[in-house]
C-alpha cells in the first residue's frame, strides 16, 4: 500500500471565460486534512489577459 491516490492531478480554469490556463498536482491528503473544499487561486489568464480567480477541475483537456 504505497502512494496509490494520495496525489491527484487537476487543472485549472479561468473562472470568467473557462479557459484551461494550468495543470498542477494537489495533495489530497493534505487537502482533506485542511478541510477545504476546491481550490482557488488567483492567477494570470492569458485569454482575459489579466489575473483572474481560477478553480480545480478534475476534467483534463
Ligand atoms: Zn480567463
Amino acid at each position: 500500500m504505497a502512494k496509490k491516490g494520495a496525489r491527484e492531478i487537476v487543472a485549472l480554469v479561468c473562472t470568467v471565460c473557462k479557459s484551461q490556463n494550468y495543470v498542477t498536482e494537489r495533495n489530497k491528503v493534505n487537502m482533506d486534512l485542511k478541510g477545504k473544499g476546491k481550490l482557488q487561486i488567483k492567477k494570470w489568464c492569458k485569454r482575459c489577459k489579466k489575473v483572474q480567480l481560477h478553480k480545480e477541475t478534475s476534467k483534463l483537456k
